[in-house]
């Protein structure tokens, strides 16, 4: 038996693998199968070139639990004695010990590092591997009981490939649960190239009627990756439904997808993948359903924050590529020039995808278009690349349900909302029933209003006043709707100036004497309201902003003007001939009631009182 020293470093490893990054152990099986993984493709393609003679045979990877043991079989090229002692002993031992030493500080770590071999040692106390070269040379047994001394010798093995045998270390104990090496293995390995095998599996079926019915018992290999990586293959091969099946697969509970993109590039980097557009509503929920990422097959992680830009992680599916590092820190990887190539590859795939889909099926792309709306807005304000493609394909729906590109729409909107100062006002609600009188007005008057009822609008409307020249967005009820899109044209006065002031001192008696709301006289259309609630749009946009920073801070007081409609019969006429100082409070009040009903603005106390004022009336 010989006996040797791992490095001659003095340094320690091992006690630092034990401890390093405990809720990240579980990867020791992913970098053990990858190994062998990689030792299969090896044979395959020595076989393929002829330097590896002889029938192959079968090239399933077992994985063995024993009582106290977890066996990684492969029958891949396996090592010969001088081999181990390089591979095992020098590569292995150093890239661990490097990577270790550059990151043993680094909280921030990538979960998902490429430890390799000696990851094994997080959750063994004793690593045993027995190997066998496909050049034939003696089989040989490698131990190592985690520290920097090992031992080889002679073994007896047959078979061309490698075990390694891992004793579980007693506070890893949870490695030798046939449930949790199976729920490991289906998520690393459900897409590996050769079959991995863990044990058997039973199933049973049903035959016969009544009495004659019986259990029928089969025992079938328990093969992990039965499913095909969808995304290796060519698109041309596949059709829809092998895209859906494959999505339900990934995401069993989910709805189906909306579309997909198959991703595929060799160069300058190596991706492959398929990218889900999600059925999204309203708002960005939190997406259970990750992008999943693999490297060569093997599974990674399923955050991959760094890696695509924000708002593509709203989408699902598969991105593989060997080209993303793995065994670095976070903050590095942002600054990585592949991810960076690959994220706007990615950015631009989608964007194509999307602009494709609106050239090629208006009328589809319209029926998606409140399902993948969010996703295309949150792109636009997120990624300035994307902005600069999605113009073209954003839409705007107003509330008749017909929808506009924003070049359309302002061609639409021109003649009839252009204001004084050339601006071309796009009106818009985000409440159609709330705004149900306003939206009347300003459809009498011509013009046509927007539907912008998501989450995201706010801010995206905000976003485009920046980036579309002379374009303003307007809330319909952020004032009278002569004021909406101002013009140079003043309406005539019914009533005189002094009239108006007599009208003024009623309603300013009516309202709080500080901290009220602005009080204003204009002379409006007489079929307008004679009292109209208003909240400007500026004020209003001000305090969603701060009401935005103070979250959590309770709501705050709302900013309103209230507007009399002076040229109304019920002002013009009624409310000046009324006698008597009270009647006409009570009267002014009750207007200035129904404008704020109207904004659905009377609550609780406020209400009651209207209802019984009301019932005075009618009565
Ligand atoms: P990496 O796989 O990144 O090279 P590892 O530490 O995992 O680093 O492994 C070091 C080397 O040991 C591998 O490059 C390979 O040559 C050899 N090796 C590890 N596992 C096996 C295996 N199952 N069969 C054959 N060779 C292996």
């Amino acid at each position: 038996m010989a006996k040797g020293q791992i490095s001659v470093q003095t340094e320690n490893i091992f006690p630092i693998i034990k401890k390093f990054l405990y809720s990240d152990q579980e990867i020791f099986l992913r970098e053990l199968v990858s190994n062998a993984m990689d030792a299969t493709t090896k044979l395959r393609t020595l076989s393929l070139k002829g330097e590896a003679k002889g029938d192959i045979g079968d090239l399933t990877i077992d994985i063995i639990l024993e009582d106290d043991a977890l066996i990684i079989r492969d029958r891949g090229i396996g090592m010969s004695e001088d081999e181990v002692m390089k591979y095992l002993n020098q590569v292995a031992f150093s890239s661990a010990e490097e990577f270790l030493e550059k990151y043993k500080d680094d909280a921030n770590i990538i979960g998902h590092f490429g430890l390799g071999f000696y990851s094994a040692f997080m959750v063994a106390d004793k690593v045993e591997v027995t190997t066998k070269s496909y050049k034939d040379t003696p089989a040989v047994m490698w131990t190592c009981t985690g520290d920097p001394e090992y031992d080889m010798e002679p073994a007896e093995k047959e078979e061309r490939g490698t075990d390694i045998k891992l004793y579980i270390s007693e506070d890893s104990k949870e490695f030798l649960k046939k449930s949790r090496i199976e729920e490991l293995l289906q998520k690393y390995c459900k897409f590996l190239p050769f079959p991995v095998r863990f044990g058997e599996k039973e199933e049973s079926t049903w035959e016969g009627e009544g009495d004659d019915r019986k259990e029928i018992k089969t025992v079938s290999d328990n093969v992990i990756n039965h499913k095909e990586p969808l995304w290796k293959k060519s698109p041309s091969e596949l059709t829809d439904e092998d895209y859906k099946a494959f999505y339900t697969h990934l995401y069993p509970m989910s709805m189906p997808p909306l579309f997909w993109i198959h991703l595929n590039i060799d160069y300058p980097f190596n991706l492959t993948g398929i990218l889900y557009f999600p059925k999204v509503n309203n708002s960005i929920e939190v997406q259970k359903n990750k992008i999943q990422l693999y490297s060569n097959q093997v599974y990674v992680t399923d955050d991959v924050s760094e890696i695509v830009p924000e708002f593509l992680t709203l989408l699902h599916g598969v991105i593989d590529s060997p080209d993303i590092p793995l065994n670095v820190s976070r903050s590095y990887l942002q600054s990585d020039s592949n991810v960076r190539k690959i994220t706007s590859y990615i950015t631009k795939k989608v964007a194509e995808k999307l602009n494709g889909l609106f050239k090629e099926d208006r009328k589809a792309y319209e029926e998606k278009w409140s399902e993948i709306n969010v996703f295309v807005k949150y792109g636009m304000l997120s990624e300035e690349k994307f902005h600069d493609k999605a113009e073209k394909f954003a839409l705007v729906k107003n509330i008749k349900d017909e929808h506009f590109t924003f070049e359309e729409y302002k061609t639409k909107i021109e003649v009839a909302q252009k204001d004084k100062h050339d601006k071309v006002i796009h009106l818009y609600t985000n409440a159609k029933k709330e705004h149900h009188s306003f939206i009347e007005s300003a459809e009498a008057s011509g013009y046509d209003v927007l539907d912008m009822d998501t989450m995201i609008d706010t801010h995206f409307m905000q976003h485009m006043e920046q980036k579309l020249d002379n374009v303003t967005f307007v809330r319909v009820d952020s004032d009278t709707v002569d004021n909406l899109v101002q013009k140079d044209e003043e309406r005539e006065s019914v009533l005189s100036e002094k009239d108006q002031e007599k009208v003024k001192t009623i309603f300013t008696s009516i309202l709080p004497e500080s901290g009220g709301p602005h009080l204003d006289m204009k002379a409006l259309s007489p079929t307008d309201y004679p009292v109209i609630v208003t909240k400007p749009e500026f004020m209003r946009r001000m305090q969603e902003m701060q009401q935005f920073q103070n979250m959590g801070a309770g709501p705050m007081p709302e900013f309103f003007n209230v507007v009399v409609n002076t040229n109304h019969p019920m002002i013009a006429e009624k409310l000046t001939k009324m006698k008597g100082q009270e009647r006409k409070e009570k009267f002014a009040s009750y207007l200035y009631d129904l404008a704020r009903l109207n904004q659905n603005m009377l609550k609780g106390e406020e209400m009651s009182a209207f209802i019984k004022k009301s019932l005075e009336f009618v009565s």
